[in-house]
């Protein structure tokens, strides 16, 4: 564990772990708190990395004392850790306690800001505030925080996506919370970054010689990145079918692994190098045009089928809309050949897709490389497959580097793809942490690497934009593919068209 100073920022610069820390989780019912944020707290509770003198402050609307709110919360760790420790859940729960408030009603804020200040060293406390509430009400939240004078630095801020629906939205929304609070107090989270696997992309990349020399265009042929869910949307229909594939997931989580398989090596991992970096991929992203859009881009929806042997309900059904709806255009699927303009990338295809309802639940980015340049084997049996790196995100993070090799005994070559395996889970004997696990506790530091900042969210917006208003404008509805598949056909001639094909196994 580092070494803690009052603030969370050691004077080397460099963060380090806070003495005191009140964490505000506003939406502290809500799904995502007590799914995500709320085990993640307990884990890092267990695990000794939150600061000893912490409280947790969940804020609803919701009439609970504490001890109505801890019950709640002693259910969520049951349900989402698993195997619930009674010593640590009751330090956990000690720590916790709920302020009802509608943050909307400048009256009920009194409790809150009593509470904040209610503490020893209340100058030296880092102020978290967790915004898990629908971003209507991120202007309101910061706007009352300020008028309480409690958001000066140590205080920080996470926002949750969705960060706007198209670029206008996510400036409103950026002015907003920067009105009140410095971009270096904002955190803006998105979970895959926190992922094991995607930071281990970046030590992979540049704490070895191996495979830099070979990371660009002369060697590599082409990159896939595919986020496939077996869900559908479920609860969430009502956000989901005002933003589709493409801006909720696109814009943020695929766009972002790109970066990082993409970008050039930072100065530093830990300063402001590695977002330096990333937007620079963002913004060497060719902007696509209608034609681009019309040959590049596939939509797709799902209809009824099969998951895992059982049959499930087309979108349409979900939202009980008439089924093969004709005004409905909503993509629950989205695949994209994109292109980055720069020297490292020039002529590198990346294909992404993502959908929900897909054959398998995986997150995964593969990494093709050339052939080689000359065939020394012509008279080989077997198979000759290129090398490919391929990163497993979830649900089994690892990564595998595919070679040939030549299957043992006489008479000739007979060659075969063997692989080199880097499962973490077998490599290292540690719990792999949740990806919040790991995020929270670098907001409560104050270490803003593994997040986006507000030049990067915008960026990504203003490439999506032209995609999603020429879909608007044609307003051709999605491709159908039936639950349970790989998506439309289209997408796989999107990728099929070049002589490649979509990376169907997971690790
Ligand atoms: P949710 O289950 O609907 O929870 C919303 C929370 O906000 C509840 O605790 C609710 O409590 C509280 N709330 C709503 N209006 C309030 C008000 N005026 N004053 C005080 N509290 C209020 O939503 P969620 O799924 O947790 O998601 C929260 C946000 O995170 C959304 O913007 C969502 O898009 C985003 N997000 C969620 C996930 C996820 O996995 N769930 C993932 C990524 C992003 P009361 O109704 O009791 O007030």
């Amino acid at each position: 564990m580092s070494p803690a100073s009052a603030t969370g920022v050691a004077t080397s610069g460099i963060p380090v772990m806070p003495e005191r820390c009140d964490f505000t989780v506003f939406g502290g019912t809500g799904d995502l708190a007590l799914r995500k944020l709320l085990p993640a707290l307990y884990q890092s509770d267990a695990e000794g990395h939150l600061p000893a003198d912490t409280r947790i402050i969940g804020v609803s609307r919701s009439e609970l004392d504490d001890d109505a709110y801890r019950a709640v919360v002693h259910d969520a760790l049951v349900e989402h850790v698993g195997d619930v420790d009674d010593e640590i859940a009751e330090r956990l729960l000690g720590r916790v306690s709920h302020v009802r408030l509608d943050v909307e009603e400048p009256d009920d804020w009194h409790a809150l800001h009593g509470l904040l200040k209610d503490r020893p060293e209340v100058e030296a406390t880092v102020r978290v505030y967790y915004l898990a509430v629908a971003p209507s009400l991120f202007g309101p939240i910061c706007r009352r925080l300020d008028e309480g004078g409690m958001t000066a630095a140590p205080a920080r801020v996470v926002l949750e996506k969705p960060i706007g629906h198209d670029l206008a939205s996510a400036r409103v929304i950026n002015a907003v919370v920067g009105e009140v609070f410095d971009e270096s107090q904002i955190f803006r989270i998105d979970h895959y970054l926190g992922k094991e696997s995607v930071q281990n992309l970046l030590v992979t990349r540049f704490a070895n010689t191996l495979l830099e020399p070979l990371w660009n265009s002369h060697w590599i042929d082409h990159v896939q990145i595919t986020v496939a869910e077996t869900l559908g949307v479920g609860e969430r229909a009502d956000y989901y079918d005002r933003a589709g594939a493409l801006r909720d997931m696109v814009q943020n989580h695929l766009l972002q692994l790109l970066c990082l398989v993409a970008m050039e090596p930072p100065i530093e991992v830990g300063r402001e190098d590695v977002r330096d970096e990333k937007l620079k991929v963002l913004q060497a992203l060719k902007p696509m045009t209608a034609p681009d859009i019309d040959r590049d881009t596939v939509r797709g929806r799902y209809a009824a089928g099969l998951i895992d042997g059982r049959p499930v309900s087309s979108y349409d059904e979900e939202l009980g809309l008439p089924v093969g709806s004709l005004e409905a255009l909503t993509e629950t699927f989205v695949a994209l050949k994109v292109e980055v303009q720069n020297w490292r990338w020039a002529g590198v295809p990346f294909y992404l897709r993502t959908g929900k309802r897909m054959d398998r639940r995986s997150s995964e980015i593969v990494i093709f490389f050339k052939e080689p340049p000359h065939d020394v084997f012509p008279h080989r049996s077997g198979v000759r497959a290129p090398n490919r790196l391929h990163i497993q995100v979830q649900p089994d993070e690892g990564m595998r580097l595919h070679l040939t090799a030549k299957e043992p005994g006489p008479g000739g070559y007979r060659l075969k793809p063997v692989s080199l395996d880097l499962n973490f889970a077998s490599a290292f004997t540690q719990r792999s942490p949740d990806a919040y696990e790991r995020l929270l506790m670098d907001v409560v530091k104050g270490n803003p690497t593994l997040f986006m900042r507000r030049d990067e969210v915008e960026a990504a917006w203003a490439w999506c934009d032209p995609i999603i208003e020429h879909w608007a404008e044609t307003a051709l509805p999605p491709k159908r593919y039936a639950a349970g598949s790989a998506g439309p056909t289209p997408a796989i001639t999107l990728i099929e068209r070049d002589g490649r094909s979509w990376q169907e196994d997971s690790l």
